[in-house]
C-alpha cells in the first residue's frame, strides 16, 4: 500500500468512527480530497485508492489536472472564485464551493444561463467575522437569501465554512455548530432546503462529522504537507 492509500484508509475510518459517535451514517459524509498544489501523478494514487472527488482552489490548476486524469472524476472549486473565471470553470466543476457574495452569485447565474448549465453551489459563511476571510456575514446572508433563491440557475446545495485556525480540533466545534444551526434557521425562515454542510479540514474533520458535515475537505491528511 502507498502512503496515500494508507492515509485515505485512516481518514475514512476516522470519518466512520465520528459518524458512529454521533449516530450518523458514514455514507452520508462525502470525502473531498483537496489536491491543490499536488501534481497529477500524486493525485493519481488517490484515484487508484478509490477516491473520486477532488477539490482545487485555482481554476487553472483544476482544469490542468482534469485533463491529465480520468474523466469520471468530480472536481469541486473550493476557493474564492473571481468573476472573470466563471465561464472557464462552470463546465468543468461538479460544484462551486465558496460562493461568497450576492454579486458573484448573480454573475454565476448569468453565465450559467448563457452556457445552459445549472451549477451546484455552496454558500460560504464567514463564521467568525474575520476581516481577512471571504464569505457572507450571517446577517447579510439572511437578508440576501431570498435574492439568492431567486437566481434560478443556481442549485444551492447548502453552506460551507472555514473556521479560524485553532490549536485543537475542538476549537472548531462551536463554528460547526453555528453553521448547522444557522442552516436550520435559514431553512425554516425560507422553506428552502440546504441539505449539505461542507465543513472540516485535515485537523478538524472528525469534529465536523460529529456536528453534521455532509462533506469534509481533506488535503494534507491525505497528500502530506504542502
Ligand atoms: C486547502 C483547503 C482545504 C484543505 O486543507 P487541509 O488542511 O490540507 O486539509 C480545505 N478547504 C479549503 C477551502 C482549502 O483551501
Amino acid at each position: 500500500m502507498t502512503d496515500i492509500a494508507e492515509n485515505i484508509e485512516v481518514v475514512k475510518s476516522s470519518i466512520a468512527e465520528a459518524a458512529r459517535r454521533s449516530a450518523r451514517d458514514a455514507e452520508d459524509v462525502e470525502l473531498l480530497a483537496v489536491s491543490k498544489t499536488f501534481p497529477s501523478e500524486v493525485v493519481s494514487e488517490a484515484v487508484d485508492a478509490g477516491l473520486r472527488s477532488f477539490g482545487e482552489n485555482r481554476v487553472q490548476e483544476l482544469l490542468a489536472k482534469q485533463l491529465l486524469l480520468p474523466s469520471h472524476l468530480r472536481w469541486h472549486l473550493i476557493g474564492h472564485l473571481q468573476s472573470n473565471k466563471i465561464r472557464k470553470v462552470l463546465p468543468c466543476a461538479e460544484a462551486i464551493q465558496g460562493v461568497d457574495s450576492l454579486s458573484l452569485a448573480r454573475d454565476i447565474d448569468r453565465v450559467a444561463a448563457e452556457l445552459g448549465l445549472f451549477p451546484k453551489v455552496y454558500l460560504e459563511v464567514n463564521v467568525a467575522a474575520e476581516a481577512s476571510k471571504f464569505g457572507f456575514a450571517p446577517a447579510m446572508l439572511e437578508s440576501q437569501f431570498e435574492d439568492l433563491l431567486a437566481l434560478k440557475r443556481l442549485e444551492i446545495q447548502g453552506l460551507m465554512c472555514i473556521p479560524p485556525p485553532g490549536k485543537e480540533p475542538e476549537d472548531s466545534r462551536k463554528y460547526f455548530i453555528f453553521l448547522r444551526e444557522f442552516r436550520d434557521q435559514l431553512e425554516k425562515q425560507s422553506g428552502a432546503s440546504l441539505a449539505k454542510l461542507s465543513m472540516g479540514m485535515s485537523h478538524d474533520y472528525a469534529v465536523a462529522v460529529e456536528e453534521g458535515a455532509t462533506l469534509v475537505r481533506v488535503g494534507s491528511a491525505i497528500f502530506g504537507t504542502r
